[in-house]
């Protein structure tokens, strides 16, 4: 896929949001996190860090790509699952 085709099938993202957060992170965690690297990684920008340190996240425009957890170093600060049945992402690029 280049590029080009990616941004597009982004584009067409659709988000089922169920109310419980498919993806769970432990604010305490990461506040001893120095690298975080999340926030660089989420192509969806979902990680936010604050000034006071701390990292707020948002699950509902998430990709479900996975990438948050294979690069995250701190070990228990992010559960990671797919959203219920019938929820999360849906892409309508034909
Ligand atoms: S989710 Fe992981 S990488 Fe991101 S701030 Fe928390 S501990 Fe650090
Ligand atoms: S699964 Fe992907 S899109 Fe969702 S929060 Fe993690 S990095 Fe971001």
């Amino acid at each position: 896929m280049t590029l080009g085709n990616f941004l597009e099938t982004m584009e067409t993202a659709e988000f089922r949001v169920h109310p419980e957060a498919h993806i769970v992170v432990d604010g305490a965690i990461c506040a001893d996190c120095t690298t975080r690297e999340c926030v660089v990684a989420c192509p969806a920008n979902l990680f936010v860090p604050t000034s006071a340190g701390g990292i707020v996240f948002n699950y509902e425009q998430c990709f479900e790509c996975g990438t948050c957890y294979l690069v995250c170093t701190q070990a228990g600060a992010i559960t990671w699952n797919y959203p219920a049945g019938g929820h999360g992402v849906v892409f309508h690029r034909t």
